[in-house]
């Protein structure tokens, strides 16, 4: 089968591999469309992510969704033929975070595509993919796998509303108009924001954010503090992983007001101005991944609540993988670009 295997910064190779079989509990996916994320790029122009550094050829991939091709023995959740939406982590059900109900915060989670772990975890550019049955989440035949494909980084702003506490009739400040920072823009809306305003440092993506239906866009190219509100934002989502964003933020918001980190920030220590947290009580949240919102993130999908679509710029196939992932950094040009396999 192909795999897009990275063997080094912006060393990536199509790759024969042998086809997986499942075991018990497992099933054998016939992968179908793959979502390149910011981790991704990462992994395949750096050669690392934050902290995880490639030290062993890794396939990065873990927005996935395909069909079930065949299931180990004691599979019953789906059979061959189903569609369905890959939940890329697997927590271990056993430590503390687990036990608490937050999954996302394993110590011990297996992750599609991720370098944090030696050896590393293998992701989801591949023709088949091994995963767990309780990772399958199975979607109607009919909703696309572009589509379904959305449920990861649709879960990671379900999560982050969740951990904003209720959107009905508050004011948003979105820092970012990547992919992320759209799907943000989505889910705040169907969560009841009253108004959401969004910035980028490029007019096209902000231009996405008002096909979505945003309130305002700012460009804050010259002045990060331009998306100024005379009452200050209830809320603001982090979504770029920039330092000055986050400060931006910190300034923009009104006292009391809720700060959710959403970006992964570099991984040096960066200049905040603390006094603000304090002084005006902010609560500054982190958001990591997504643990029970997956199942609503493919609801949402397949019931078509929030509509994605726009979101998607570009796809290729996997003989493509690197102009794909050269894509998917363009973004002037482009926001979600997605592998298609099959
Ligand atoms: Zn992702
Ligand atoms: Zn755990």
């Amino acid at each position: 089968m192909r795999a897009c295997v990275i063997h080094g910064a912006e060393d990536l190779r199509l790759e024969d591999w042998p086809e997986p079989a499942p075991g018990p509990g497992e099933v054998l996916l016939a992968v179908r469309a793959g979502g390149i994320c910011g981790s991704d790029l990462h992994y395949f122009f750096e050669g690392r992510n934050g902290d995880f550094v490639v030290r062993e050829p890794l396939v990065p991939g873990h927005e996935v969704a395909g069909e079930v091709a065949a299931i180990g023995p004691g599979v019953s959740r789906v059979a061959p033929g189903d569609h369905v939406a890959v939940h890329p982590g697997r927590a271990c059900g056993q430590c503390r975070a687990c036990k608490e109900g937050r999954g996302n915060l394993c110590r011990n989670v297996f992750f599609l595509g991720s370098a944090s772990r030696f050896p590393h975890m293998q992701g989801g550019f591949v023709d088949f993919l091994l995963v767990h049955e309780s990772q399958c989440h199975p979607v109607s035949p009919d909703l696309p796998f572009t589509i379904a494909a959305f449920a990861e980084p649709l879960a990671v702003c379900l999560h982050a509303v969740s951990r904003a506490g209720s959107m009905l009739g508050r004011t948003a400040l979105i820092t970012g108009a990547g992919p992320i920072g759209l799907l943000m823009l989505l889910s705040l809306r169907r969560a009841g924001a009253a108004r959401v305003a969004v910035t980028d440092v490029l007019d096209p993506p902000l231009a996405l954010a008002t096909t979505l239906g945003v309130d305002a866009i700012f460009n804050v190219a010259a002045d990060p503090d331009s998306p100024r509100d005379p009452e200050g934002y209830d809320l603001a989502f982090e979504c770029s992983g920039n330092p000055t964003a986050l400060a931006s933020a910190l300034r923009l918001v009104r006292p009391g007001a809720i700060v959710v980190q959403v970006g992964t920030l570099p991984p040096a220590a960066i200049p905040l101005p603390g006094n603000l947290v304090m002084a005006k009580e902010i609560d500054l949240r982190g958001s990591m991944r997504f643990d029970t919102e997956f199942s609503h993130a493919v609801a949402c999908l397949d019931r078509g609540l929030i509509d994605v679509r726009p979101v998607l710029t570009g796809t290729r196939p996997p003989s493509e993988a690197v102009a794909a992932f050269h894509l998917a950094r363009d973004r002037s040009a482009h926001a979600k670009v997605q592998i298609l396999f099959g």
